[in-house]
């Protein structure tokens, strides 16, 4: 039997097998497709990435200096003089952490999560060619989390659709700081984010509104060219509960995301580690102290997160002043920590 199977080797369900395998802990990490594939975001992070995971080349492939957020015409400069952030190669990144998760002994499957069924001190856990019996079942199988349709939990709030494109670029990518375009998107916003060799254009809108149709005006008005597309859901406002008998769920799964970015990586990862500090597969009711100690952490964010997303929605002539105000308080503020803007320390 296994103490913990972990459904979905993303970034954020890699980093939970790879904790618990490096407390001596029988885990099995079942992935139903090719790691780190189809690409799943932007991967533009806050320098906190490196408190989580160690600094490697091979997946940074951007610093980043702050962000132009463009307002209807006018355009507001947000640490520009600093270096704040890093835009990560998502393939390669998602293929290093699950590589770390097999390092330490994860058992690495490559096998589909279809059922589960929680019975006398355990779970059955049901894939598309195996059964196996675990004492705890995480899921970390991202946006539509099939553990969390399972377990009957409840899904997250909100999900938005993004959409991207990249345009490669002759030669190298002078520029170091991300657009954010609030005109772009009703309830949102577009992004232009530099790479090594391309620009990255996209945008997310809510679900049901046409997000190709979106984009396709972006380009026009920004002057790219759309390519090979790529998409995602992005879930937002985690459900009161992500924790029920032996099954708990982290990461996009939980939507412990940033309303207002949509970043998913640092809250996962967070989120992760705390489950990893808090659970023991031996005492179930150890989950109570994870479900406490995320929220703790990351809902005061979220939710000041959210009431900054809610901004996005107003006519530009009344975001101004918001975007202002912004500005001028943004000097110490963090990328991860939108309470930091409202002068919060950690
Ligand atoms: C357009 C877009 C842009 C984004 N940009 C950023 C950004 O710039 N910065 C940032 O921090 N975040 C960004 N995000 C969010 C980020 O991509 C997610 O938060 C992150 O991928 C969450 O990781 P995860 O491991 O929880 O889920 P995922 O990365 O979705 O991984 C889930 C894994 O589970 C597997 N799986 C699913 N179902 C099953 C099953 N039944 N059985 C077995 N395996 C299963 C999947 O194949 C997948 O590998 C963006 C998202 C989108 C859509």
């Amino acid at each position: 039997m296994y103490d913990i199977t972990v459904v979905g080797a993303g970034p954020i369900g890699s980093h939970l097998a790879r904790k618990f395998a490096e407390q001596g802990h029988e885990v099995l990490l079942l992935e139903k497709g090719k790691v780190g594939k189809p690409l799943k975001g932007t991967g533009h992070v806050s320098k906190d990435i490196f408190d989580h995971v160690p600094e490697k080349d091979k997946f940074v492939e951007k610093e980043i200096h702050g962000a132009v957020v463009h307002n209807n015409g006018s355009s507001f400069s947000f640490g520009r003089d600093r270096h704040t952030s890093y835009v990560l190669d998502r393939v390669e990144f998602d293929r290093y952490m699950a590589k770390r998760a097999r390092k330490v002994g994860a058992d690495f499957r490559r096998e589909r999560f279809i059922d589960m069924k929680t019975k006398k001190g355990k779970v059955t856990v049901k894939t598309d060619s195996e059964e196996y019996e675990t004492k705890l079942l995480a899921g970390c199988d991202g946006p539509l989390s099939d553990v969390r349709v399972a377990a009957e939990l409840s899904k997250p709030e909100l999900f938005l659709h993004g959409i991207f494109t990249n345009q490669i670029e002759v030669g190298p990518i002078q520029q170091n700081h991300v657009e954010v375009f609030l005109d772009t998107s009703e309830g949102f916003f577009g992004w232009k984010v530099p790479r090594k060799e391309s620009f990255e254009y996209g945008l997310a809108v809510e679900l049901g509104k046409d997000s190709r149709t979106y984009l396709e005006d972006f380009a026009k008005k920004e002057g790219f060219n759309i390519s090979q597309v790529y998409s995602g859901m992005i879930p937002m406002l985690p459900p009161e509960k992500v924790t029920k008998n032996r099954v708990f769920l982290c990461g996009d799964a939980a939507g412990q995301t940033k309303p207002f970015s949509g970043g998913g990586l640092i809250y996962g990862l967070t989120a992760a580690e705390i489950a990893a500090e808090t659970v023991d597969p031996e005492k179930p009711t150890t989950l109570e102290q994870y479900e406490e100690g995320w929220r703790e952490e990351l809902m005061g964010e979220i939710k000041t997160g959210n009431r900054i997303r809610k901004l996005y929605g107003l006519p530009s002539f009344l975001r101004y002043p918001f975007l202002w105000l912004g500005k001028h308080r943004s000097k110490h503020a963090h990328m991860d920590r939108p309470k930091s803007l409202l002068g919060y320390k950690k």
